[in-house]
């Protein structure tokens, strides 16, 4: 009729906080594996046109949600998450990390899936409510103090509700956050197994294109739940082959490119000529998750120089370092590129011996080293479109050479 409708907003100020009457214990530290844990409380909030809009926000018991199950979100997957982490600080204050950067993303995957859209700081003031609340649950040492690698992990959700069958956007949703503490996504190694204090065990790759994660002018810079279960078949058959994750490829045209690996972004450390080392991730193309982790590592890299290259202005430091820096070796530099990489210059880098190292990040792992890839090309001309500094006589590979699965071994480079 010609009036505009306003509808309620989230609105933190109507904020209902219920206390579980029987509160639970935190887990011992040494059995926290990712996201099997759960801490007390929930945040949750529905939004209905027809009741006027966002309801008033609710921190209450973790508990069991009820939905119809005409629901959109089980009948057309209007399903998407996100994954951000409470750390203690020093002085043993909850820090979340970088948390805008994941309320943005949350509200561009909202979009993508046609769900009602919600103001990114009014969510963002309640998950600090709700990460206040559940305080206790981020683990630390006896003396209250932060442990490295533990942390509170965020799940911020939202589903579409509509009760119909029709295949059509869901104006009805709700919108939850549970939280879950965990240690480190890879156990620390025992000193008995001989490795240095820090070292994380390499995950071994099975690069794939038969399966695509993402494709251009599909989901996959969104985190939408329908992103990731496809995928799930692959990583078990790739389990089953004695591989920990997929390396994710994309065919474009004679290539394979590279995108991801498993739920993380892709990065390989590049020796130069000069000695310095570029550092490369493949562009936001559309078929990328804009990482936060990935995003963080390349700001460092670009905006910290000195940070690499050993010339600390903060005192401490700097003493440590400068004497250090007298010697002939200076520190190297880092460069980094968003460039789009395939799987024919990788195997050229491998082959001119450049890989330092390759490595997977994000929220969860944070940053995983890679120890191995393994590759057999589904183009059966991939070897003629190499570069010349390929094997040349790949031509003349018979069949059964073509298919044999090569690897690729940054460790074996790393001298
Ligand atoms: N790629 C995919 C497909 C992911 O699911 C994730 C995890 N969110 C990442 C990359 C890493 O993103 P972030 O650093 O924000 O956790």
């Amino acid at each position: 009729n010609g009036h505009a409708v306003f509808l309620q907003e989230i609105d933190p100020s109507k904020l209902k906080i219920t206390r579980t009457s029987t509160p639970s214990t935190l887990p011992s530290t040494t059995s926290l594996p990712f996201g099997i844990h759960h801490s007390d409380h929930m945040l949750i909030l529905s939004y209905d046109p027809q009741a006027g809009g966002w309801s008033a926000p609710e921190i209450k018991p973790y508990a069991n949600i009820s939905l119809d199950p005409m629901s959109s979100c089980f009948q057309y997957a209007t399903s998407c998450f996100e994954g951000m982490k409470a750390y203690l600080s020093p002085t043993s204050q909850p820090l979340l990390f970088r948390p805008k950067m994941n309320m943005a993303r949350l509200a561009s995957s909202v979009s993508r899936l046609s769900l009602p859209p919600f103001d990114t700081s009014a969510l963002l003031e309640l998950i600090k409510k709700l990460v206040k609340t559940e305080e206790k649950w981020i683990p630390r040492d006896e003396q209250g103090k932060a442990l490295t690698g533990y942390s509170l992990y965020v799940r911020p959700t939202m589903l579409g509700t509509k009760s119909s069958l029709g295949v059509g956007a869901s104006d009805k949703a709700i919108l939850y956050v549970i939280c879950s503490p965990s240690g480190p996504f890879f156990p620390p190694v025992l000193p008995s197994e001989g490795k240095v204090p820090g070292y994380i065990k390499p995950v071994k790759l099975l690069a794939v294109s038969e399966h695509v994660r993402a494709w251009p002018g599909g989901t996959g810079a969104h985190k939408l739940a329908l992103n990731y279960s496809p995928g799930f078949l692959t990583q078990k058959e790739a389990e089953r082959k004695g591989y920990d994750q997929i390396l994710w490829l994309r065919r474009e045209g004679r290539e394979e490119v590279v995108m991801e690996v498993g739920a993380m972004n892709f990065f390989v450390a590049l020796k130069r000529d000069d000695g310095d080392i570029d550092i490369i991730t493949p562009p936001l193309d559309g078929t990328i998750l804009p990482g936060v982790t990935r995003a963080s590592i390349l700001q460092l890299i670009q905006s910290d120089q000195t940070l690499f290259s050993s010339s600390f202005s903060s005192s401490t430091i700097s003493s440590t370092i400068s004497t250090s820096t007298t010697t002939t070796n200076p520190a190297p530099k880092l460069y980094a590129h968003e460039t789009p990489l395939t799987m024919s210059q990788l195997d050229t880098y491998h082959s001119q011996h450049k890989i330092l190292e390759i490595f997977g990040v994000g929220t969860a792992a944070i940053v995983a080293p890679v120890g191995a890839v393994s590759y057999s090309s589904s183009l059966s001309s991939l070897s003629s479109s190499s570069s010349s500094n390929n094997n040349n006589n790949n031509n003349n590979n018979n069949d059964k050479e073509k298919d044999k699965a090569q690897t690729m071994d940054p460790a074996d480079v790393q001298g």
